[in-house]
């Protein structure tokens, strides 16, 4: 009999499944992880390809139907094609996809197209060779832009790239970035600095917000108009220039909050599905994985756990918490 689909208190259906493959990071953005002494996870915690393979597969027999593999930078896990592979085979995945910094994706581009990836998002705020070493304390821009060289030529498409949106920092970058998308066919996607530092350095005066932005591209570039008729429930608010040349997407979850149409769950690395990036609680499924729980049971899980989803984060209220994991440790 087929499972009944995973729909929470708030009638949301979810599809949608993100999974971090490891809390490590070969870069330190200042509004992700400290510059020093960063606790990463023992060895023994982290899922291995086959645990997360397992519970994609029975989350998939549930109605997911998207993954999104995220980290920290996903690509400093030792063979992540080999997870590539094991996850597009799974009966009933439509779409597959990966965040990184791009730092080692020339290198690795060859081995995740043959493995079946096509959908990237690129992590990139500048093409400023110093400001981009200033926010992420290391030197890689070249890495990064050959790195979507490369991925263009092999045909990987659609790519993205993230930017996030930090106020007094990334004005001067607004602009290039999308001009930059307008000339490779890449839409940009600029994403509003959200409370899930490590070091606790948000405030909402941080934030360069939607409206700022969107004056920024009119200004510099030209007139843009939102795309009628997009899926209601995709996280990003979408624009296209009027002259045909280039879109732009907003994850605006501080001037825009979109959590009424969230489809999203997340496993961490460490085997914790979280029902959203702000979550204060988790639930455990490495203990399921690693004790021969049976399918039913880790189902039954995934379905308690979406159950008590939260109707959204609190980020414009006095109520907000952040979460006790930062962003590199959840995933983005
Ligand atoms: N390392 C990969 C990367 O940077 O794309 C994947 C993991 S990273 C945590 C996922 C996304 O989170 C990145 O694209 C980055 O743009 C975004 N991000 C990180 N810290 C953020 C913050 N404090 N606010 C908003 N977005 C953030
Ligand atoms: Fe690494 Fe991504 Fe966090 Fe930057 S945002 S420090 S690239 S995990």
């Amino acid at each position: 009999m087929a499972e009944a689909p995973l729909i929470d208190a708030f009638a949301r259906l979810h599809d949608n499944l993100r999974i971090s493959v490891t809390d490590r990071c070969n870069i330190r953005c200042f509004y992700c992880m400290p510059e020093d002494g960063v606790k990463f996870m023992p060895r023994e915690e982290i899922l291995s390809f086959e645990e997360i393979a397992r519970f994609a597969r029975v989350a998939v027999s549930l109605g997911v139907r998207k993954l999104r593999i995220t980290g920290g930078e996903p690509l400093v896990r030792k063979d992540l094609p080999v997870l590539i592979e094991k996850l597009t085979a799974i009966p009933g995945v439509e779409d597959i996809a990966l965040t990184t910094n791009a730092v080692l994706l020339a290198d690795q581009a060859e081995d995740l197209y043959r493995a079946g990836l096509r959908r990237l998002n690129v992590h990139l705020d500048t093409l400023d060779r110093a400001r981009f070493a200033h926010i992420t304390r290391r030197d890689d821009l070249p890495k990064v832009l050959a790195g979507l060289d490369k991925a263009q030529a092999l045909g990987f498409g659609p790519i993205k790239i993230n930017a996030v949106a930090v106020k007094n920092l990334v004005e001067p970058d607004i602009v290039p970035l999308a001009q930059f998308g307008r000339a490779r066919g890449i839409e940009i996607r600029y994403i509003e600095f959200m409370p899930l530092d490590a070091q606790g350095l948000w405030d909402k005066g941080k934030v360069l917000l939607q409206d700022d932005m969107l004056r920024l591209l009119a200004e510099g570039i030209g007139p843009l108009e939102e795309i009628p008729d997009r899926d209601p429930r995709a996280p990003a608010s979408e624009f296209r220039f009027t002259d045909g040349l280039g879109r732009i997407g907003f994850i605006s979850s501080v001037s825009h909050p979109f959590c009424l149409n969230c489809n999203r769950i997340r496993l961490t690395s460490d085997g914790k599905l979280r029902y959203c990036l702000f979550a204060i609680e988790e639930t455990d499924v490495k203990g399921l994985l690693r004790s021969n729980a049976s399918d039913d049971a880790i189902r039954a899980t995934i379905r308690e756990t979406v159950a008590r989803k939260w109707i959204g984060h609190e980020i414009n209220t006095q109520k907000f918490v952040a979460p006790p994991r930062p962003m590199y440790s959840i995933g983005g």
